[in-house]
């Protein structure tokens, strides 16, 4: 298929190497130019403008970093909007707002484009190997579109109604309780580690035993050996998602207590260990509260 992909960050560079891999025909485009060097020698094409690189497309994936991102890439004479050819298909893979996702429907279908959005779950780590989870908004056809690309890039496709937003609303339900649990984990660990338990043996027992879940040996592994830079997923754009699951709960009237405690906790990390690192090291900020 002709692809363009648009976004070639931890996550956009991965999965559109993978694209490459699965021999598609694949124009890139990025902000910062250099970004593309691996994908030009692996087989891809660098275009000149997120327009360029939609032109004769069938399928332009887009993987920024949040929606002022997304909305740079979509707006103006060399934007997608004007780039992509009536009939093509726009895959969003960035986690964005759902309010967002809705206004990029309505551009879309006035321009006579289709649109999926389809957010992923996944680190960088896990999008190198083809085994995200993709959640997909749209219309069928489109997703029988798209689907053999997501089958060269995930290792599960859930469609989620023909209401492309809904896959947003997945998502930031999603990083909300992903968070929740790296919230719970460090909490865990530095009640342990007070009381003399290395935190590698409650990770055992507990992953072990009823916490057996591939989430929980992830981000307890990380947590175990305070991997937190270089971030897979870095603290900011983990506020962001919470500021966008904020958004949604305050316009749906749904009060979540848990979630203004991750939101200022994140905050904390970001102002006391900087930009660059890992949304979990959450914990660290959590130890540190305890003396450790
Ligand atoms: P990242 O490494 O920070 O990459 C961000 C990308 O957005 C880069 O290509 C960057 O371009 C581009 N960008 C930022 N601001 C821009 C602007 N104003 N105009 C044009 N391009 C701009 O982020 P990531 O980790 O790949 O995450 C990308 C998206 O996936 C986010 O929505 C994130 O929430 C979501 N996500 C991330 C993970 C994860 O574990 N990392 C997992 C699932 C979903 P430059 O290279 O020029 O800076």
């Amino acid at each position: 298929m002709k692809i363009g992909f648009i976004g070639l960050g931890a996550m956009g560079a991965a999965i559109a190497a993978n694209l490459v891999r699965a021999r598609h025909d694949v124009l890139v485009w990025n902000r910062s130019a250099d970004k593309a060097h691996p994908l030009i020698d692996a087989g891809a094409i660098l275009a000149a403008s997120p327009g360029a690189a939609a032109a004769d497309r069938d399928v332009v994936f887009t993987m920024l970093a949040d929606d002022a991102a997304l909305l740079a890439v979509l707006a103006g004479e060399k934007g997608l909007y004007a780039g992509l050819k009536p009939g093509a298909l726009h895959v969003s893979m960035s986690t964005i707002a759902v309010s967002t996702a809705d206004q990029m429907t309505a551009s879309h279908r006035a321009l006579g484009q289709r649109f999926l959005c389809a957010p992923v779950f996944g680190r960088p780590q896990a999008a190198a190997a083809a085994k995200l989870f993709v959640v997909a908004g749209g219309d069928p056809a489109d997703l029988e579109t798209a689907n053999p690309l997501f089958q060269a890039i995930s290792q599960r496709v859930f469609h989620v109604g023909a209401t492309p937003s809904a896959a947003s609303l997945i998502k930031l339900c999603g990083n909300f309780m992903i968070l929740s649990a790296i919230e719970a984990l460090g909490e865990a660990m530095a009640l342990a580690e007070k009381g003399g338990i290395p935190k590698q043996q409650l990770y055992e027992v507990l992953t072990g035993s009823v916490f057996d879940s591939p989430l929980y040996r992830l981000y307890g592994d990380l947590l175990v050996n305070e991997r937190f830079q270089p971030a897979g997923f870095a603290a900011p754009l983990g506020l962001k998602d919470m500021r966008l699951a904020a958004q949604s709960a305050e316009s749906l009237r749904v009060p979540m207590p848990l979630l203004n405690v991750l939101r200022d906790h994140l905050l904390q990390t970001i102002a006391q260990q900087g930009e660059d690192v890992d949304w979990s090291a959450i914990a660290r900020t959590t130890a540190k509260n305890a003396g450790l």
